[in-house]
């Protein structure tokens, strides 16, 4: 096939196809919709995201793109979060709100950072564990961001590297903890400040009009494929010939599919991720709290993160009620052991014991989903591990960049000096293609990114 071909038609495949122009390439999706994380499902009247997206992108590019996408038809708003702790409500980040943590804790998370900003000595943190004493004190980063860490990443903090933090941790002054164990600080903290969301149609009306003209072949599930023939195979029976293939699948599919040796196949199931179950739970009544989301750190629930969609958008719910979505995470360290109805029905009876839902009655519908791929865990395994593959992988056709490895893209730098290579046939985009940490903005200028490199 001439056309350039791009497995999966998520926002990193539909960017791909939009920024190279949609007649140059055809894609290849195994739903029978586009989108991928960002499709957003409609349902009785509520709006459902694949788990909270919100915009917060600083490029003006993508913010441009995003805005004449819903012909300017969207909110911004700043971001409220908050923390639920042993029936407490903290404020978020919990680490320079310590005012409303319950004495005698507060005093020893305030004490225990105070000597460590005092010590202040010895090399880099290695781990993340590591990183987060360093960064509050033992007595705070055990009892909420550790804690924490092993609801969201599903493994203990010192399991995970510390190359992916960047700005995502927000790291305290010391006059801002003090301040804050004494009453709320005057300025907002979190590194998301204010967030932008499509007034209706959730969080997929951004992409809409970018698959518009694309080549979409839907139920089209990639089951085999060729680098040594160049051709793929799909479970429909189909088969397709490639010169140049962009890949937005999971990198450890793509090798499971693939003719890659065991050593090659062995590495990619070293790539760990975590999947998803997203709680959908509508409530007769209008939100109880504020708070955009909430992260909850009692280990004894189920309940990781929460978010309110109507205060998203209140066309996501209808009038005087809530829709309610909780994020529930496992992985290979932590498999799940219960169904999802038994761990649903845990969490509508949590949402009650936090007061976020009225009475059980007050329920209207509960319904999940389970998201097989959701965040990269950033272990000690991955950087070797995706080494490998792209080395297998840069023996097919992939260049190999100078910053793959990375977590986190530098796209003033990368965007600035694309480069290309006209023998190059294998191409990579997306979160779990390159196995980063992307948010979809990145998977937008990783489209732009291609258009730059795979001229002609
Ligand atoms: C819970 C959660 C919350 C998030 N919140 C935010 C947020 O607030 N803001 C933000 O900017 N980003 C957020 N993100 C990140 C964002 O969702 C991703 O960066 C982005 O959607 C990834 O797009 P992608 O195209 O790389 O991958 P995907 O969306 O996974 O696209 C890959 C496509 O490949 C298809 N596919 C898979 N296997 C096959 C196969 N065998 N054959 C054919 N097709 C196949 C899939 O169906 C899918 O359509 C969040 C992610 C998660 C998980």
């Amino acid at each position: 096939m001439d056309k350039i071909v791009i497995l999966g038609a998520g926002l990193a495949g539909i960017s791909a196809s939009f920024h190279l122009r949609h007649a140059r390439c055809v894609l290849f999706e195994k739903n029978h919709y586009p989108g991928g994380h960002i499709h957003t499902e409609f349902l009785d009247g509520f709006t459902w995201d694949e788990g909270p997206h919100i915009s917060f992108t600083k490029h003006q590019y993508v913010r441009e793109l995003f805005e004449a996408n819903v012909d300017g038809e969207y909110l911004e708003y700043p971001v409220e979060t908050g923390n639920y702790f042993q029936g407490h409500w903290i404020p978020h980040p919990a680490q320079s709100n310590l005012h409303a943590v319950p004495e005698p804790l507060r005093h020893r998370c305030l004490q225990d950072f105070l000597d460590m900003r005092q010590s202040a000595a010895g090399s880099p943190p290695e781990t993340y564990e590591d990183w987060l004493k360093f960064a509050f004190g033992d007595t705070f980063a055990t009892t909420f961001p550790s804690a924490y860490t092993r609801k969201y990443w599903t493994t203990d903090a010192e399991n995970l590297s510390t190359d992916w933090v960047g700005e995502r941790m927000f790291f305290p002054s010391v006059e801002d903890v003090t301040r804050g164990a004494v009453a709320p600080l005057p300025q907002q903290t979190h590194y998301i400040k204010n967030i932008r969301y499509p007034a209706r149609g959730g969080y997929m009306a951004y992409a809409n009009k970018l698959v518009e003209a694309a080549n979409v072949e839907f139920n089209h599930e990639l089951v085999h494929v060729s680098f040594e023939d160049r051709a793929l195979f799909f479970a429909n029976g189909s088969r397709i010939s490639f010169s140049k293939l962009v890949n937005t699948l999971p990198l450890p599919v793509l090798i499971q599919l693939s003719d890659a040796p065991p050593d090659v196949q062995a590495a990619a199931t070293r790539l760990s991720c975590s999947s998803l179950l997203v709680v959908n739970v509508a409530a007769n009544h209008p939100t109880v709290r504020p708070e955009n989301w909430i992260y909850v750190y009692d280990e004894d629930k189920y309940t990781t993160r929460i978010n309110c969609t109507e205060l998203l958008s209140p066309n996501n719910a209808p009038e005087g009620t809530t829709g309610i979505q909780v994020e529930v995470y496992f992985s290979k360290y932590k498999p799940a052991t219960e169904s999802p109805e038994r761990i649903a029905s845990k969490v509508c009876s949590e949402l009650v014991e936090m007061g976020l839902i009225k009475s059980p009655e007050a329920i209207m519908s509960v319904h999940t989903k389970m998201v097989p791929w959701a965040n990269v865990i950033f272990d000690h395994d991955r950087r070797a591990a995706l080494d490998q593959v792209l080395d297998w992988l840069s023996q097919k056709g992939l260049r190999r960049e100078d910053d793959d490895l990375e977590p986190i893209t530098d796209w003033e730098r990368k965007l600035a000096d694309p480069l290309g290579d006209e023998h190059q046939s294998v191409f990579l985009a997306g979160r779990y293609a390159q196995w980063k940490y992307y948010w979809t903005d990145d998977c937008v200028l990783r489209g732009l990114y291609l258009s730059q490199t795979l001229k002609g």
